[in-house]
């Protein structure tokens, strides 16, 4: 940011005479004008100097975010079939730690269970030992997913706007029929996207 407000100021200005402004030396300057340099913040005139290019820092995060893609972090999803019952779900559900459950029918991507779903029909009269889970899920095509060529921030978009915790990933395929269906290739959740923030941070 200093750096940022010294060439604002001065532009053109070498990279001699940022480094005296902040009392550094230009070698100890190097790595920090290379990264302004190649994430298009400053821009780089040779024996002139450095311009600012009129990026912000955090458009250029925004380019970033737009630039990962789901397939890049997408997580493991718990997948289970139509006719597990809601126990089974239930206890699956603690078992893999997760808080969104996909339901396939024949393969394919027919519904989504949630921790809601779960304790909204515990609170009625239902034998959950023997109701399939098909009979409580949110279903197609009502399920509102992503695909591998969309970004993390596509898929964050999406998980705010009709506030779920989860997408899974899909392919879109052909079924003999000809019908188009969704097979389950991974999942993006709160928790993928927090994951993903900690390991930027941490990098
Ligand atoms: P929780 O139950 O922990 O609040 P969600 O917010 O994800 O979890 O679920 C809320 C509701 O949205 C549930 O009824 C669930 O079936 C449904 N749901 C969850 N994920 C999706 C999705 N990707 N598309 C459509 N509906 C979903």
């Amino acid at each position: 940011m200093e750096i940022l407000d010294i060439v604002k100021e001065n532009q053109p200005i070498t990279s001699e005479h940022i480094a005296d402004r902040i009392n550094l030396t230009r070698a100890t300057l190097r790595p920090d004008l290379t990264i302004l340099t190649m994430m298009g913040i400053l821009e780089a005139r040779p024996k002139v100097g450095y311009y600012y290019s009129g990026k912000s820092l955090i458009s250029v995060m925004g380019s970033f975010i737009k630039n990962i893609s789901v397939m890049d972090v997408k997580s493991i999803p718990v997948v289970v079939s139509e006719d597990t019952t809601v126990y089974d779900a239930i206890v699956t559900m603690f078992l893999e730690d997760t808080g969104n459950i996909y339901v396939q029918n024949k393969g394919y991507l027919s519904g989504v269970v949630s921790r809601k779903d779960f304790i909204k029909i515990t609170l009625g009269n239902h034998d959950i030992k023997t109701l399939p889970v098909a009979m409580i899920m949110t279903r197609m095509p009502n399920i509102v997913y992503c695909e591998p060529g969309e970004s993390i921030f596509d898929a964050a978009v999406k998980i705010i706007d009709h506030q779920v915790d989860s997408l899974p990933v899909v392919e879109k395929v052909n079924d003999n029929d000809g019908s188009e269906k969704l097979k389950v290739i991974g999942k993006i959740s709160k928790t993928t996207i927090t994951k993903m923030m900690v390991k930027i941070g941490n990098d």
